[in-house]
């Protein structure tokens, strides 16, 4: 089954909103075998929305559509697909009844703008939102399909897992899709692509290489008519993937280096303190992320200059003789918080975020240090000499260093 995307909000067009019911609604469509093939932002023009509806029956077997189903003027999907079918839309008094208690609910009464949204063309039925005003539209013409959502993510999202993912679960049958992303850490793209370089340039399954914040990520795609055959497929290449890159592989899926860290800790019982300078916080916000920190992270510090640093229990001497920007300071941070807080494991960042070179030391050098008191691994990184690339990346390779020394200490 072929499949098209449509964000319709002429907020979109103009770069204000970014489209991320798409992306979202894509994400879903491997898994049920349906082949997505565009994706496309439409304005809230009532002449370019039917010319899309016609164009997209033409050229895919589905469509699906974020927005454009509020109640004011500019909101105009239901009257672009009841052109685009040559189809009057009226009234239906059910959903009036229902728009009207939504509002009573509220302590006010229903604006004659809202009717609109109980409108419906003959091949049209709707989708019921619980969560908003404005129901949804399933309609189908020759075959093809036209599934709209409101836009606002939470109310497109409930209305996807409650009734459209269901249903299309029992129209797509052919085929599946299964997807497993393998994710790595301290290999540079092109030399992960030369140890796996056989797998890639396959149709089924599929190697993608995609280098990311956290690291080369590897994901595999496989399609075949069930679940048990794709995996079959997707087997071989993660075993070689394993074989060959297993000490840079540090997690799968949807893990993110602080799940990662925090699940490992939640298992071992023990608890972490951190002390960064050059993040800015972003290693605190990253591992306080994660819902369940509270029971393994203890806080920390983020300090921004010597003085800082001495004044939250830093050696001086270490920081005067070897600068803020150090693996020894970084090793002095880590152990000074980790007492502090009475904790287990201590992680700290110590770097250069620019604008320029600091102390003579230049833009994008970083230290990490992670440790348990007894045994410490340490870390130079030369990041490109971004702030915002330094500030993502340095804390992602300090948590997956963490994960490293508790696996090699337990
Ligand atoms: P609409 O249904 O067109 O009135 O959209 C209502 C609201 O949903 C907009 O104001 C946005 O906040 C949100 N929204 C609409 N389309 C999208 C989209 N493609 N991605 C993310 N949010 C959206
Ligand atoms: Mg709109």
């Amino acid at each position: 089954m072929k499949a098209e995307i449509m964000g319709i909000g002429t907020e979109l067009l103009m770069g204000e909103l970014t489209d991320t019911n798409s992306s979202w609604i894509a994400s879903k469509l491997p898994a049920l075998g349906i082949q997505l093939q565009w994706v496309s932002i439409v304005g809230d023009d009532l002449p370019m929305l039917t010319e899309a509806f016609k164009k997209g029956m033409e050229r895919s077997d589905i469509i699906f559509t974020t927005g454009g189903l509020g109640p004011t003027q500019d909101d105009l999907t239901r009257e672009a697909i009841a052109a685009a079918f040559d189809e009057s839309p009226t009234i239906q008094q059910e959903v009036v009844d229902d728009l009207e208690k939504y509002f009573a609910a509220r302590g006010t009464s229903m604006p004659s703008h809202n009717l609109k949204q109980a409108l419906l063309i003959p091949s049209a039925k709707f989708v019921p939102n619980a969560n908003g005003t404005a129901p949804g539209w399933w309609a189908e013409r020759d075959g093809k399909i036209i599934i709209c959502m409101p836009g606002p993510p939470a109310e497109n999202r409930a209305m996807w897992e409650e009734v459209v993912e269901p249903q299309l679960t029992e129209l797509v049958e052919d085929e599946v899709t299964i997807t497993r992303n393998i994710k790595t850490m301290g290999m540079s793209e092109g030399a992960v692509d030369e140890v796996i370089s056989e797998f890639f340039g396959v149709e089924n399954p599929y190697l993608g290489i995609y280098s990311k914040a956290d690291g080369i990520h590897l994901r595999v795609i496989a399609r075949a008519k069930d679940s048990a055959s794709a995996q079959a497929l997707i087997v071989p290449v993660e075993q070689a993937i394993h074989e060959r890159l297993g000490e840079y592989v540090w997690g799968y899926d949807d893990e993110t280096p602080e799940k990662a860290v925090g699940m490992t800790l939640l298992e071992k019982g023990l608890s972490l303190a951190v002390m960064e300078t050059c993040t800015g916080g972003a290693l605190t916000n990253n591992i306080t992320d994660v819902p369940d920190s509270l029971t393994y992270f203890k806080g920390g510090a983020v300090v921004y200059d010597g003085a800082g640093l001495k004044a939250n229990g830093v050696p001086a001497e270490v920081v005067d003789q070897h600068g803020v920007v150090s693996q020894q300071t970084a090793n002095a941070m880590a152990e000074t918080v980790r007492r502090n807080l009475n904790a287990d494991l201590a992680v700290a960042i110590t770097g250069v975020p620019g604008p320029g070179e600091f102390d003579g030391k230049p833009l994008g050098l970083a230290y990490i240090s992670v440790t348990n008191g007894t045994q410490t691994r340490e870390m130079e990184m030369r990041i490109p000499p971004r702030r915002v690339t330094i500030k993502r990346r340095v804390p992602n390779q300090a948590l997956i260093e963490l994960r490293r020394l508790v696996d090699e200490i337990t």
